[in-house]
This record gives structure tokens, C-alpha cells and sequence, in this order.
């Protein structure tokens, strides 16, 4: 299982499953939705997704038509995203996760946007 939450708390989650694969995406959609120099996410079931508290604080931002990024409005914190084609699916931001075990990333996209001094294993 995992757990996870927003920086303020408010929100709160739990997946019943395992992180199976992650994602870096340094592409200038994440890394400006972020704050930060990629995107680190998990491709999820949403039937196993619950929002156990908070769940009136989240707000869905669409920068484009199809892919909402679901926020805490109280802290900021982004939380997942999800595509309208793809009802079924979920992507966790990862850094929002407080308990279970986070696989090393096993893809990367966008490279052409992550910084020089940044160095991962494949
Ligand atoms: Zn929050
Ligand atoms: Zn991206």
C-alpha cells in the first residue's frame, strides 16, 4: 500500500497497490507545473486511487483540454493528473508520497529539457 499527501496535510490518499514503474519528465509542462527541474511520476489504477481527506480542496487545472492536473488549493501542492481519453489511469507525483516503496525510474522523457548537471543511472 501507499500513502501520501499534500505539503499542508489537508490532502490526504492511499493506493491499494504497488508503484510499478516510474517516470522523469523534463519537459517544460512538468517542470514549470512543479516548481522543479522534472516531473517524477507513477502511472496508477484509478479504481485502487482513494482520497481519504480533503477531498473539497483538490481543484482541477487544465492547461491543455485533455489532461487535468489536480492540486491542493490550500498548500499548492500538485498531487496526479489524469487524461480525459484515459478514465482509468492515473499519474501520482511522487514526491508526495510518504509511505511505501518508490521503484528508481526506469524512463525518461524530454531529455533534451533536463539539466546538464543532473546524472542517473539507467
Ligand atoms: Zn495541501
Ligand atoms: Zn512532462
Amino acid at each position: 500500500m501507499i500513502v501520501g499527501q499534500c505539503l499542508c496535510g489537508m490532502v490526504k490518499y492511499r493506493y491499494h497497490g504497488e508503484i510499478e514503474k516510474t517516470i522523469l519528465c523534463y519537459c517544460k509542462d512538468c517542470q514549470m507545473a512543479q516548481g522543479a527541474l522534472c516531473g517524477w511520476n507513477s502511472p496508477l489504477e484509478k479504481s485502487k486511487f482513494e482520497i481519504s481527506s480533503g477531498i473539497k480542496l483538490l481543484k482541477e487545472y487544465f492547461h491543455s483540454p485533455n489532461k487535468a492536473r489536480v492540486f491542493c488549493q490550500e498548500c499548492g501542492s500538485p498531487i496526479y493528473s489524469y487524461r480525459i481519453d484515459l478514465p482509468d489511469v492515473i499519474r501520482l507525483r511522487l514526491g508526495t508520497v510518504t509511505q511505501g516503496h518508490i521503484p528508481a525510474p526506469s524512463e525518461q522523457a524530454y531529455l533534451q529539457y533536463k539539466p546538464d548537471f543532473l546524472h542517473i543511472d539507467e
